[in-house]
């Protein structure tokens, strides 16, 4: 089964072609980012607009380079949620349209389903069951995945996801927008010993986050600075890293130890950072647990993930109607696969 999957959930147009039995045959993502940079942060009307710029042109690129003809295309994969509505729809309506044009079936996946589904798509691959941390842009989760459309929220943040601790710290620190990758940059120049920040929650019980205290502390301990330099700067970025690094280790192990999974896998934008990639291989070694991540270019949002969670679910019969769906809000535990 050859899958056509399409991402507009927020700032990446991504497109790719998914084949189940040759694998993944040509993906392409382009990035808002310096068109929201002026802004810093996103704004939807822009990105909705742009989607529908960039959207067909790339679907047209990304058939040429999978030397593949819309006739050979089985199904059609688009992102219907959570995320911008403007931008859902998009890729919702393309998507759709595009399957009833080509008389083949559509399905919308949930995105957070498409991170945690990424790493699948890396030799060796990863097999259910496992536990799942996502740290996304949007998201801190940890998920229990039984099988494929069988998720269970074992924990989450209470407020900031960790991208977007990343994302607040690095504009405290002056790194612009998107901050995440700027501020890991940094933190290589810094000392992990100058300065120390909370693991917040870690010493009770349970598996939820919570990092916008954090972000204040930062806050507080960068205004306090009375000359700081560059050094100073970096150690603190430095710092932070190995804060929110260590409390999402902790509460690795804490959920590896509540459910006895022999399988960790990390998905989303902050699994690309390599302090927490190393932290977590160093972790899951010590206790015997195997862990997997997607190319750090499928940790952030990719239309790969898309078409391969689009062919899992058609090749188990999911069907839908002729409407479309896109839903800014959709937890992930509430997802139906038939
Ligand atoms: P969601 O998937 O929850 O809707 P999103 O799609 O915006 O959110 P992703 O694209 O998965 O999120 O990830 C983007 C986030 O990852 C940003 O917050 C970014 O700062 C962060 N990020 C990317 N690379 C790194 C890195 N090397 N270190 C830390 N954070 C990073
Ligand atoms: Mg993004
Ligand atoms: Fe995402």
């Amino acid at each position: 089964m050859r899958v056509l999957g399409i991402e507009t959930s927020c700032d990446e147009t991504g497109v790719a072609v998914y084949d189940s039995e040759q694998g993944l045959l040509g993906h392409a993502v382009y990035s808002q980012i310096e068109l929201h940079a002026q802004y810093g942060g996103v704004v939807p009307e822009l990105a909705s607009r742009d989607h529908i710029r960039k959207l067909i042109p790339l679907i047209k690129t990304v058939l040429n380079e999978s030397h593949t003809q819309a006739t050979e295309i089985n199904g059609v994969a688009y992102t219907a949620g959570p995320g911008l509505i403007g931008a859902l729809l998009v890729g919702a309506a393309v998507g759709k349209s595009l399957a009833w044009a080509w008389q083949v079936p559509a399905v919308g996946i949930h995105h957070m389903e498409g991170h945690l589904l990424a790493a699948m798509l890396e030799q060796p691959a990863p097999t259910f069951p496992f536990l799942a941390l996502l740290v996304s842009g949007g998201h801190t989760q940890l998920v229990e995945v039984a099988a494929l459309g069988q998720y269970t929220v074992l924990g989450e943040s209470v407020d900031d996801a960790a991208g977007e601790a990343f994302d607040k710290t690095a504009k405290i620190l002056g790194l612009g927008y998107p901050g995440g990758p700027a501020l890991a940059r940094l933190a290589e120049q810094g000392y992990a010993d100058k300065f120390n920040f909370p693991r917040p929650m870690t010493q009770r019980p349970g598996l939820d986050f919570s990092f916008s205290g954090l972000k204040t502390c930062v806050l507080t301990t960068w205004q306090a600075q009375t000359d700081p330099t560059e050094q100073t700067r970096a150690d603190i970025a430095r710092a932070f890293e190995e804060a929110v690094i260590d409390t999402l280790a902790i509460k690795c192990r804490r959920a590896l130890q509540q459910t006895g999974l022999k399988s960790l896998v990390v998905a989303g934008g902050v699994g690309a950072n390599q302090r927490l990639r190393q932290r977590l291989l160093q972790l899951t070694k010590e206790i015997g647990v195997a862990v997997y991540y997607p190319r750090p270019l499928f940790c952030t949002d990719n239309g790969a993930m898309i078409a391969y969670a689009g062919a899992l679910h058609l090749a188990a019969g999911h069907q839908e109607s002729l409407a479309f769906s896109a839903l800014p809000r959709w937890p992930l535990n509430q997802l139906s696969i038939t």
